[in-house]
């Protein structure tokens, strides 16, 4: 997928996001050399694997060229269907509907946003044209444009700035706890803390399914930009201590579908990094020094985790920074 050392250089130097994105076009390409021989240009293999997690419960997991972005996931009720998350590709939100329109003939109601990183809202507006009601968490209406060009950096290309001008702001907004029934099928909607200051976990009662948008990855280290790891073990906790934890399905933002002992093995990993950087830290080593130290720890431990070498290095100093009380996180506007 990535062919010279100017982009091998680049990708080194991105959040596990912005890597993504960058990998996209390519990965489009490659989606057509490696289709299935009955698909064709007009007809190409979803980017994302369905997989039924729940009686009308499914997970929509990124394909192994990871060119929907994320995942995403969606419930169907008596008189209606509720997505979780749109990916960063609209062409992989239009798969999406489609493949909704071939397991039910309800209509889309709804799609909660887990946060507002563009890899989990890209296709929202696929979404609304299909009849959903953008529901998402308060400060995603305030971050959704200008925080999403922060996040790509200079990485940032004329193309991409378009997409994130374009993209729908939501209609629904809420920092509670909010219900939604799909008739008699109850969903429950949570504000959960860690990830961006901005997220929402959606549970489903009678599936016993959690939706955890990109507090859970599963093997793959977290992009931690705009995290706050303190918050996020706590949370992380909080999902191994629910009711019947161990017989719950936990979907993730990245990675395949998990249960309680991926919880608690990425649980693990934000506990290592948390506590290698603050042992680094004590012992008075900075920037590359400290790096070096914490690194090959976290691979020791977690070298089978897909980007490990990628993106650990980035997290020890986003956890450097949060331990020294100097960590940026994204700052409530107020909508
Ligand atoms: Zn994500």
């Amino acid at each position: 997928m990535i062919t010279n050392r100017t982009e091998m250089s680049a990708l080194r130097a991105l959040t596990r996001i912005a890597s993504l994105l960058l990998a996209l076009a390519a990965s489009a390409a490659h989606a057509q050399v490696q289709a299935r021989p009955d698909a064709s240009p007009a007809n190409p293999p979803a980017p994302f694997v369905l997989k039924q997690i729940g009686p009308g419960v499914y997970a929509a997991i990124d394909g192994p060229q990871g060119s929907s972005g994320s995942n995403a996931g969606f419930v169907v009720g008596d008189d209606g269907v509720l997505v979780v998350d749109s990916f960063f590709n609209p062409d992989a939100t239009k798969a999406l509907v489609a493949s909704i329109h071939k397991i039910t003939p309800k209509p889309i109601r709804y799609v909660v946003n887990t946060h507002y990183h563009i890899d989990h809202v890209g296709g929202d507006a696929v979404l609304r044209e299909a009849g959903a009601i953008i529901i998402a968490h308060r400060n995603v209406r305030g971050w959704i444009h200008e925080n999403n060009v922060n996040l790509l950096g200079t990485h940032i290309t004329p193309q991409l700035r378009a997409q994130i001008a374009s993209l729908a702001d939501p209609d629904l907004v809420t920092d509670k706890p909010l219900t939604i029934w799909l008739g008699s099928r109850r969903v429950d909607v949570r504000p959960v803390e860690g990830h961006t200051g901005g997220d929402l976990a959606i549970f489903v009662p009678d599936a016993k399914v959690l939706f955890c948008g990109d507090l859970l990855w599963r093997k793959y280290p977290p992009n931690i930009i705009d995290g706050t790891v303190g918050k996020w073990i706590a949370t992380v906790t909080e999902f191994q201590h629910l009711p019947n934890a161990s017989a719950m399905t936990f979907v993730p933002g990245h990675g395949d579908v998990a249960n309680i002992q991926d919880v608690a093995d990425f649980d693990a990993y934000l506990r290592e990094l948390s506590t290698d950087v603050a042992a680094g830290r004590a012992a008075g080593l900075t920037g590359k020094d400290l790096v070096n130290t914490v690194v090959p720890k976290l691979k020791g431990r977690f070298g089978d985790w897909e980007h490990l070498d990628r993106s650990a290095p980035t997290e020890v100093g986003y956890m450097d920074a949060e331990l020294a009380g100097a960590k940026q996180v994204p700052i409530p506007t107020g909508n």
